[in-house]
C-alpha cells in the first residue's frame, strides 16, 4: 500500500515507520525540515536507494493547506497516517502552540486529501488517551475508561495551563475528525489510536537528551537525579509500548474492520515508583541517583483507588516485549493490544 506518514522524525512515528517499511508498504513522510529528512534516511538507506521511502517537507502543520502539497504523489496515496502534533509543555500561547496544530492540523489534512487525493481509503489519526480522560475527575475511582469516554474539557479551561492545552489539543483535533467523517461524507475512513503514555525505546535521530520526548522524560528524570528526595506525582496511570503503538497504527488501515472505530490501546498500569523501583533493580550504575524505597511520592493513589480500563480483545496485533528492563511492568501487560469497538 502507497501510505503518507506525518511527522516522520517523532518517538512514536519513527516506530510507525519501522513497521510500514517490515511489511512492504511504500511510503512517503513528512518531515519539517531537509535536515530531519537526512536523517531519517542514515537508518533507512536500503529502503530510500530503493524508492519505497521518500519525504515531503511540510514545516507547520498549522498553516492552512500545509499539506495540500504532501498528499498528491505518484503513484497516488491510499493509505494517510496523521501522527504529527505537539507533545510538549514548553508552551507560551496554548491557542497558538498547542490548539491550532493539533486541530488546524488535523482538519487541514482531511481537507487537503478529500480536495487533492481520492484514491485514499484510510486515514488513520493519532489522538490519546487524553481525549478519553475527564482530569477534572481526578482519579475518578469506580468508572471503567474505555472508548466510549470522551474528555469533556472545554475551551476555556485549555487556556488554563499547558497541561489542559494538551489534553484539550488532542479532544478538540479528534473530535474535529469525526465532525469532518460526518458532515463531508469523505471517500475515505478514519481510525483513531488512542494511546495512553507511550514508553519504549529510541529509534528517531535525538541529537540531545534535552529534547527527549515528553513521556519517556520521567524515566530521564529518574536516572538524572532529579526524584533523589521526591517521586514526582504519577499523573496518569496507563501505559503503553511504543511498538505496539506503531502496530496499531498500521493494523488500522490494513485491516477493514477498523475502518471508522477508535481504538484505545492500553497495555496496563504503572505508578512513577514502580518506575524507580524496575530502574534500581536492573540498572545499578544509577543506584546514587535513584530515589530508594522509603522515598516519598510517585505512588497509586491511596488503596490503588483509581479508574479502570476495558480490555476488549477484538483486532489482535503481535505482542511485544514490554520495556526493556522493565521487567515489572510485563505484570501489567495485557497480553494483546486490547482493541475495541467504541
Ligand atoms: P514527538 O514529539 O516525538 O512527535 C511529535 C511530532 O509532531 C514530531 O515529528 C514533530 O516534529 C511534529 N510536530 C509537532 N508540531 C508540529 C508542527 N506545528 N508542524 C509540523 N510538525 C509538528 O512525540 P510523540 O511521538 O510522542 O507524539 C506523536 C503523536 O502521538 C502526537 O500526536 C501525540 O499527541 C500522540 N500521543 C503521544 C503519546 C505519548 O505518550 N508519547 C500518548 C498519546 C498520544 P518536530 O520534532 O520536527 O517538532
Amino acid at each position: 500500500t502507497r501510505v503518507l506518514l506525518t511527522g516522520g522524525s517523532g518517538f512514536i512515528a519513527a516506530h510507525t515507520l519501522d513497521v510500514l517499511l517490515k511489511r512492504g508498504h511504500s511510503v512517503v513522510t513528512t518531515v519539517r525540515t531537509q535536515e530531519k529528512a537526512d536523517k531519517i534516511k542514515v537508518d533507512h538507506e536500503k529502503e530510500v536507494e530503493s524508492g519505497q521511502l521518500s519525504f515531503s517537507i511540510v514545516p507547520d502543520i498549522a498553516q492552512e493547506g500545509a499539506f495540500d502539497k504532501a498528499v498528491v504523489s505518484d503513484p497516488p496515496f491510499e493509505a494517510v497516517l496523521h501522527t504529527a502534533s505537539p507533545f510538549h509543555f514548553n508552551v507560551t500561547d496554548v491557542q497558538k502552540d498547542l490548539l491550532d496544530p493539533a486541530i488546524i492540523g488535523t482538519t487541514g489534512i482531511l481537507k487537503s486529501i478529500k480536495k487533492s487525493a481520492p484514491s485514499v481509503k484510510h486515514v488513520v489519526i493519532t489522538s490519546s488517551f487524553a481525549a478519553i480522560i475527564d482530569g477534572a475527575k481526578g482519579s475518578n475511582p469506580g468508572h471503567t475508561y474505555s472508548e466510549k469516554d470522551w474528555n469533556p474539557i472545554t475551551h476555556q479551561e485549555a487556556l488554563e495551563n499547558p497541561s489542559n492545552g494538551y489534553r484539550a489539543s488532542k479532544t478538540f483535533a479528534e473530535k474535529a475528525a469525526w465532525d469532518f467523517l460526518e458532515k463531508e461524507k469523505p471517500n475515505f475512513t478514519v481510525s483513531t489510536i488512542n494511546p495512553p503514555l507511550v514508553f519504549g525505546p529510541i529509534v528517531h535521530a535525538l541529537d540531545s537528551l534535552d529534547n527527549l520526548n515528553t513521556s519517556n522524560q520521567r524515566i530521564l528524570w529518574a536516572v538524572q537525579g532529579k526524584w533523589k528526595d521526591e517521586i514526582a506525582p504519577t499523573g496518569v496511570y496507563s501505559w503503553v509500548d511504543v511498538r505496539d503503538v506503531a502496530e496499531a497504527h498500521v493494523a488500522a488501515f490494513e485491516k477493514p474492520e477498523a475502518a471508522n472505530k477508535r481504538f484505545f490501546v492500553v497495555a496496563g498500569f504503572f505508578s512513577n515508583k514502580e518506575v524507580a523501583a524496575i530502574i534500581r533493580k536492573n540498572f545499578s550504575e544509577y543506584k546514587d541517583k535513584l530515589p530508594t524505597e522509603s522515598t516519598p511520592g510517585g505512588d497509586y493513589p491511596e488503596g490503588d483507588q483509581f479508574y479502570e480500563t476495558a480490555l476488549k480483545k477484538v483486532l489482535k496485533v503481535p505482542r511485544r516485549k514490554s520495556l526493556k528492563g522493565m521487567d515489572g511492568a510485563e505484570k501489567t501487560s495485557a497480553g494483546s493490544i486490547p482493541f475495541s469497538r467504541p
